[in-house]
């Protein structure tokens, strides 16, 4: 049987190494960004690289949830079960409560939140009738501590990790498993023209590493929280 992941965002950052952990396992990939250029490289590339895998993708903004329940029902439309979950997808937008745009705080939570809600309820329920599944959401540890210049970022991770606690303790008797990401600051593209040396940040790899490990246990065990620092402590 084709084991199969869902990874929200997969073609950059930490969605790319955890789409290439999960393929080096021989795991076959489903995933979705605003880029379809972006998302083709990522089939062929992975395809190119790992003979038994294949990637499947469709282009969706999460931040609209038409997007987000199309991308629904083409996961559901592979006729396939999906056995992991990962709702990575997210906007970083720094700016403080106060002042910070208007509009932006509705966007990042419909990013940051509202598509991995619609997500899990959309494709629970066949986790539900196999009784085995595992969902990470990518929280952050902007979930478990305020600061300035956080704004509505804080306030979608604060929300995404309240969200994920919910689903642990509705699903605990169903075989589900769920679990909490929680990076620190992490070196992809949204650190681009950062002066911080690299020494200074965790490796997208390692988020992936981690995640992979934690889904690895026996199904008696689940790993609820994930919580990565750079070595160095945050910035
Ligand atoms: P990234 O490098 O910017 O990649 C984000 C991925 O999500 C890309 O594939 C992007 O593709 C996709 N994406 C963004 N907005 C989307 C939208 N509206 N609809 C569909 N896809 C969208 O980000 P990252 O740093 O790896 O972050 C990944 C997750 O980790 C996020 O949830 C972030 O909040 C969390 N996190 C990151 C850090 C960090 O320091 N990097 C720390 C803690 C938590 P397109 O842009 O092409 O759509």
């Amino acid at each position: 049987m084709e084991n199969l992941a869902v990874i929200t965002g997969g073609t950059k950052g930490i969605g790319r190494a955890l789409a290439e952990k999960f393929a080096l396992n021989g795991w076959s990939i489903v995933s979705c960004s605003r880029n379809e250029k972006d998302l083709k490289e990522l089939k062929e590339s992975i395809e190119r690289r790992h003979k038994r895998v294949k990637v499947y993708y469709k282009t969706a903004d999460l931040s609209v949830k038409r997007q987000v329940m199309d991308f629904t029902d083409y996961v559901k439309g592979l006729q396939k079960p999906v056995q992991v979950l990962i709702n990575n997808a997210g906007v970083f937008i720094p700016g403080r409560i106060q002042d910070e745009p208007d509009g932006v705080m509705e966007m990042m939570m419909a990013t940051n939140l509202y598509s991995a809600y619609y997500l899990v309820r959309g494709l629970i329920g066949d986790m539900l009738n196999r009784k085995s599944g595992h969902i990470f959401n990518i929280c952050s540890t902007a979930s478990i501590t305020p600061y300035i210049n956080g704004g509505s970022y804080c306030m979608s991770k604060y929300a995404l990790y309240g969200m994920t606690g919910v689903l642990r303790e509705e699903l605990k008797t169903s075989g589900i498993r769920v679990t909490a990401v929680l990076p620190g600051a992490t070196r992809t593209a949204s650190w681009d023209g950062t002066d911080q040396p690299d020494e200074r940040f965790i490796r997208p790899e390692d988020v992936a590493d981690a995640v992979w490990n934690a889904f690895a246990l026996s199904p008696r065990s689940v790993v609820e929280e994930i919580l990565i620092r750079p070595q160095l402590g945050d910035l």
